[in-house]
């Protein structure tokens, strides 16, 4: 089984934030188990008194909050490089991200618009990899605390609806939900989804740099980082300038 965590950034009532961003990291099921060891480490280096404890959110670790409070800044933006630094290390993972412009998809919930783009996507992958003789189906995990009205409300959906680009054939379950604080997983998703958030909020490549190869291609092309602008509008980031040489 494949196992897909995702994370969101950015808030749909807020008119501060023009995009909202879902993004993770899809592992084979035994990944989880050493990429969750490779993050201790990195917490223990942090906070060895309570490394467990530490918990990875990209937000926190940039802005110095909660248990990031009292470590040095050069210390938290070097946490944040290391741990996508185990991703980029890892021919094991596949990432995913979509970025929103929320006027792009008005009236529809951004947010769940996309959420259907990168279940789809997802679904295609796994399609790939069954053609290529390694039939494998997925799933889709989720944070508890993330948007979780409208996320759980689509989750309910989803096995009886599908989305709306038709049934997805390869996942076997609804999402599940789990709490971030105790899945080093979904922690990962959650600096992916900020590195997306920072690039296409703020202009920012620094962290999104680090792990761009791990977005899932095949044959030259990015299948699994989508960018959603108003009809018309110039865009010249990784991904609409791949869409447009194509
Ligand atoms: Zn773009």
């Amino acid at each position: 089984m494949h196992l897909l965590y995702l994370d969101d950034s950015g808030s749909v009532k807020n008119p501060a934030d023009r995009h909202i961003i879902l993004a993770g990291v899809s592992v084979f099921e035994r990944v989880p188990h050493w990429l969750s060891r490779a993050l201790d480490k990195v917490a223990r280096e942090v906070w060895p008194d309570s490394a467990s404890g530490l918990e990875f959110r990209g937000v926190d670790i940039l802005s110095g909050r909660k248990q990031w409070r009292k470590v040095k800044p050069d210390k938290r933006v070097a946490a944040y490089r290391a741990a996508l630094e185990i991703l980029a290390h890892s021919n094991q993972v596949r990432l995913f991200g979509a970025a929103i412009h929320k006027a792009s998809v008005s009236p529809y919930d951004p947010m769940e618009f996309a959420f259907e783009q990168i279940s789809n996507r997802f679904d295609r992958m796994l399609g790939r990899l069954h053609r290529a003789g390694d039939t494998q189906c997925g799933l889709v995990v989720l944070d508890k605390s993330s948007y979780e009205t409208s996320l759980q409300a689509l989750a309910v959906n989803f096995r009886t609806d599908g989305h709306r680009w038709g049934q997805t054939h390869n996942l076997s379950e609804v999402p599940l939900f789990v709490d971030s604080k105790a899945t080093r997983m979904i922690q990962y998703a959650d600096l992916i989804a900020h590195a997306v958030r920072r690039y296409y909020e703020k202009g920012d490549a620094t962290f999104l740099d680090i792990i761009q190869t791990k977005f899932d291609a095949s044959g030259g092309v990015l299948h699994s980082l989508v960018h959603y602008t108003p009809g018309g509008a110039r865009c010249n980031c990784v991904s609409c300038r791949q869409r447009a040489g194509h």
